[in-house]
């Protein structure tokens, strides 16, 4: 039998926890037997003293197993997964999966809501009129079937100790760790039951993760424990000190979102979107990385990932025409110019900042009860690099209050930098792991 503070005082002391008392802790912590500042202690003493890749990958599957587990063997074929750790205007996965589905590599996916200045899948997802994203497991089951992607919220059920230990880490000051992210994201992913997972780990400005090493870090953490999980797992580390796209908001995105399956769109989303969705079909076995490059350009030449996008719609009970008419998806009552204030060249934009702008307008929640306006956003007229004079519009804001314009503005003034000399940029695909 473990004492909890036992396992305090030997994480504090810097020394390796078992299986077993890692997985006491778990236990205790979802059905309430440990404390909330027994489990704060300890999460406190993980960030100062860290977790090496066993520690991690026990702590993964502890959590993995506290709920349910989903089981996708009931679809024919290798089943891929993709998760990108919080970004600012990122609608990769509504590009991406649609791509893979129309290469015949079958995306079933459990998708988040926004969270912080970060939007979420599930948020875009629903600003399509009619779209269900809480289908049931046995529709979830036959609509990937039947076409090859469908994608869904996460069950209630699904890794309850994260949503507890999240919602401690989130009040301790104990969110930073590398191991804690890497077994939160981990035991949600394996939880979901793809064979083959590719991890977006952004890093810059509006990311978890700040620098490219750290960003690094988590994405060997995550990989490694995949791997040991006996899972095909890879990472590609992308830049989000700018966000990514021109749009930030619901409906916003999805509207780009099918501008990139239509071959137009920002050559940005463009590219980290073939990338991405050109590792997801080489880890399913579907060819060499350039092999599924090509294959991804050509879904979008020749409109087959679009069309899978529609069919998703459709089936998920969504309006599909939106597909060809994305004045469908409606629009905010009221848009304002954001200008640039004087000469120069954009040298920064922080995604954070921009992502609480876009939040304030509406299109995130304030609090976890406030409800989304899927028309409210920014759209980027300039991205960081580009050359203003004064006077040009850089952004434009939609909201459907007009009253909710000054409190953005301020965030955009600390968000946007404009200087004289051009700045210089990260590529925006910086490193694959694994
Ligand atoms: N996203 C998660 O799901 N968990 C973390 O700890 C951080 C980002």
């Amino acid at each position: 039998m473990y004492r909890m503070v036992d396992i305090i005082a030997k994480k504090r002391d810097g020394y390796k926890l078992s299986q077993g008392e890692i997985e006491f802790f778990v236990k205790g912590c979802v059905d309430g037997s440990i404390p909330d500042y027994q489990t704060s202690a300890l999460l406190m003493a993980i960030c100062l003293k860290d977790m090496d890749l066993e520690e991690a990958t026990w702590l993964t599957m502890a959590m993995l197993y506290s709920g349910d587990v989903i089981d996708l063997s009931a679809i024919p074929g290798i089943k891929v997964d993709k998760h990108s750790t919080g970004g600012v205007g990122d609608k990769t996965t509504l590009i991406v999966g649609p791509i893979v589905a129309a290469c015949g590599v079958t995306v079933a996916k459990m998708s988040g809501r926004g969270l912080g200045h970060t939007g979420g899948t599930i948020d875009k997802l629903e600003s399509i009129p009619g779209f269900n994203t809480q289908l049931s497991p046995k529709d979830f089951i036959r609509i990937s079937s039947e076409i090859g992607i469908a994608v869904v919220g996460q069950t209630g059920n699904l890794v309850p100790a994260d949503k507890k230990l999240y919602a401690l880490r989130d009040v301790t000051g104990t969110v930073q760790n590398k191991a804690l992210i890497a077994a939160s994201i981990m035991s949600k992913k394996l939880a979901s039951g793809a064979d083959a997972i590719v991890l977006d780990v952004k890093t810059g400005s509006g990311a978890f993760m700040k620098t490219v090493d750290e960003a690094r870090g988590l994405a060997e953490a995550m990989v490694g424990i995949g791997r040991n999980a006996g899972r095909r797992v890879a990472a590609v580390i992308t830049d989000m000190d700018r966000p990514l796209g021109n749009a930030i908001g619901n409906a916003l995105e999805v509207k780009e979102a099918i501008e990139v399956l239509s071959g137009k769109g920002p050559d940005d989303v463009r590219e980290v979107c073939i990338t991405l969705a050109a590792k997801m079909m080489e880890m399913s076995g579907l060819g060499d990385f350039k092999a599924a490059l090509a294959l991804a350009e050509g879904a979008i030449t020749s409109g087959s990932a679009l069309e899978k996008l529609r069919q998703m719609i459709r089936m998920q009970g969504g309006l599909d025409d939106i597909v060809r008419d994305t004045t469908l998806l409606g629009g905010a009552v009221h848009v304002k110019a954001y200008r640039a204030s004087k000469n120069g060249y954009i040298s920064s934009m922080l995604s954070d900042k921009l992502g609480i702008a876009a939040m304030m307008l509406g299109a995130g929640r304030i609090t976890k009860e406030s409800p989304i306006d899927p028309a409210a956003g920014i759209v980027l007229e300039k991205k960081p690099g580009d050359a203003v004079k004064q006077g040009d519009v850089i952004l434009t804001l939609h909201a459907n209050d007009s009253t909710l314009f000054e409190q953005a503005v301020q965030r955009l003034d600390e968000a946007i930098t404009i200087s004289d000399t051009m700045p210089e940029m990260l590529p925006l695909i910086i490193d694959f792991i694994g």
